[in-house]
């Protein structure tokens, strides 16, 4: 990282865009309060108490700009551990543009998209998982997702993987000792304590990379797919599950998403129906596209819920197409529409071909509905959130939700592996512990201990400017 640029005061508005009661501009840095001094007009803010908050105006030479509060953060405790002031001010974009040129004029500079976190990370004050978990929990839209950011941010994830470390290097130590005395032909490490150690940590690995999938489920909802002939009843189905949501999805659309997008949050939990856009209009995208295409379309699906109207399909068909998009990580649920006008006993023959044919190798749910009564529909809800509960793995406190985490827990259990292998072939001590250091580095890359720029760059480019 850039020296120099770390020792610039940095400003930024720390609001959202666009008209708002009151706006904040964030400034850090050493010159923060002699900056904010300077256009303060109020008491002197470079004597007031830390953790105090004054009443003034932002003046612009002799201009008024604003009558605004400031607040006074003396380092360290701030959240970049560095002096830092924020002014609330009018919330007007016109002000807070006028105020940070009023900044930038006395000294500060305008800070880049995630620079305050990147701060907070650089000197210290959080590590790398956690500085991720603050851009979490701003782009949190439910309970689930904003549980597990705080989870992170308040050290789940660290705690977790720094035990984890731990582990690892009494490990190393023991080899490392081994190699000092290398020549004599020792064995300090006793084998078989060794072989305990590595599989612990070979099994809290495992667990922490599976309890991804439920993490992911939870960070960023579970995309499922609703199939089947036109005229199945497939966007019938869909308004009856979006019943209660729909008015909400669409208010918040305009201000959040570019594209209205059609979601249901259950206990928390976000399903996102794909293509959805693609099912009113075409109804029919096996038809249409082809089955390559479709598998492609659905390939991100997690759920899939394949319609059929009995009176319109047969059980080979019905069967044709589970067998042919049956998947190791898609839960494929039939469901039975349009049950109001057969009217017969469950499960029917129809039902019962199905059971026989495709349970429970392909498929594991069977639900009879009406989708235009609405009969059913809880079941369909239901289905959905046991899928997600059913991703959770009770072994794993701590849920990762972070793509580069799991990537990095994937590479340490490798370097785990050859370690566990290395061990029981006897292979020599120097080759241990080089995989041993691999594993440890590969830890130290969650919490940021081992990394370079282009990862740092990488992550805080993604925050908002003024975060
Ligand atoms: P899609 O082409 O699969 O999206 O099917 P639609 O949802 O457009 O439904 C096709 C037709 O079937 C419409 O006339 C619906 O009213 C009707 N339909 C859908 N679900 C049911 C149901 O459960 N019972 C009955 N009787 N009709 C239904």
């Amino acid at each position: 990282m850039n020296v120099n640029l770390n020792q610039d005061t940095i400003c930024a508005i720390a609001t959202a865009n666009g008209v708002g009661a009151i706006g904040i501009i964030r400034i850090s840095g050493n010159e923060a309060f002699k900056i904010a001094a300077k256009i303060f007009e109020g008491k002197n803010l470079e004597e007031v108490k830390t953790h105090t908050i004054h009443y003034g105006f932002i003046k612009d030479e002799t201009e008024v700009i604003d009558e605004v509060m400031v607040s006074v953060f003396k380092a360290p405790k701030t959240f970049t551990a560095e002096d830092s002031v924020e002014i609330s001010f009018h919330g007007s974009p016109h002000i807070a543009k006028k105020i940070l040129e009023v900044l930038v004029k006395n000294g500060a500079r305008l800070a880049k998209a995630g620079e305050f976190t990147m701060r907070a990370f650089m000197n210290g004050r959080i590590d790398l998982a956690q500085a991720e978990s603050i851009a979490d929990l701003i782009a949190s839209e439910n309970e689930a997702s904003r549980k597990v950011a705080l989870n992170q941010l308040k050290g789940g994830i660290t705690n977790e993987i720094s035990i984890l470390r731990n582990d690892l290097l009494n490990f190393t130590s023991l080899i490392e000792l081994e190699l000092d005395f290398g020549e004599e032909d020792v064995e300090f490490a006793d084998r078989t304590a060794m072989n305990k150690l590595l599989l612990n940590l070979r099994h809290k690995l495992s667990a922490l990379i599976e309890s991804f999938q439920y993490g992911n489920a939870l960070k960023n909802g579970v995309e499922v797919a609703i199939i089947g002939k036109p005229n199945a009843g497939k966007s019938t189905l869909l308004n009856a599950l979006l019943k209660e949501e729909r008015a909400i999805v669409s208010e918040i659309a305009g201000t959040t998403r570019d594209t209205i997008e059609e979601v249901i949050h259950l206990k928390g939990t976000a399903f996102r129906f794909v293509d959805t856009a693609g099912l009113r209009e075409t109804t029919d995208i096996i038809e249409k596209i082809g089955v390559t295409k479709a598998k492609e379309k659905i390939a991100s699906a997690k759920v899939l819920l394949y319609l059929y109207d009995e009176q319109d399909s047969t059980t080979e068909e019905v069967i044709a197409f589970v067998k042919e998009f049956h998947r190791e990580d898609l839960k494929i649920v039939l469901v039975h529409n349009k049950v109001d006008l057969t009217n017969d006993e469950t499960p029917n023959e129809f039902d019962a071909t199905l059971n026989l044919e495709l349970f429970p190798d392909y498929c594991d749910e069977l639900l009879r509905i009406s989708a235009k009564d609405q009969t059913g529909i809880e079941a369909v809800k239901t289905v959905l959130i046991d899928y997600v509960e059913n991703l959770k793995d009770q072994e794993s406190n701590v849920i990762i939700t972070n793509q580069r985490h799991f990537d990095a827990l994937q590479k340490s259990l490798q370097s785990v592996l050859q370690v566990e292998e290395a061990v029981s072939s006897g292979i020599h001590t120097e080759l241990l512990a080089y995989e041993l250091r691999n594993a440890l580095e590969q830890l130290g890359e969650i919490s940021g201990e081992f990394t370079n720029d282009e990862v740092l760059g990488n992550i805080f480019s993604k925050f908002c400017i003024g975060k």
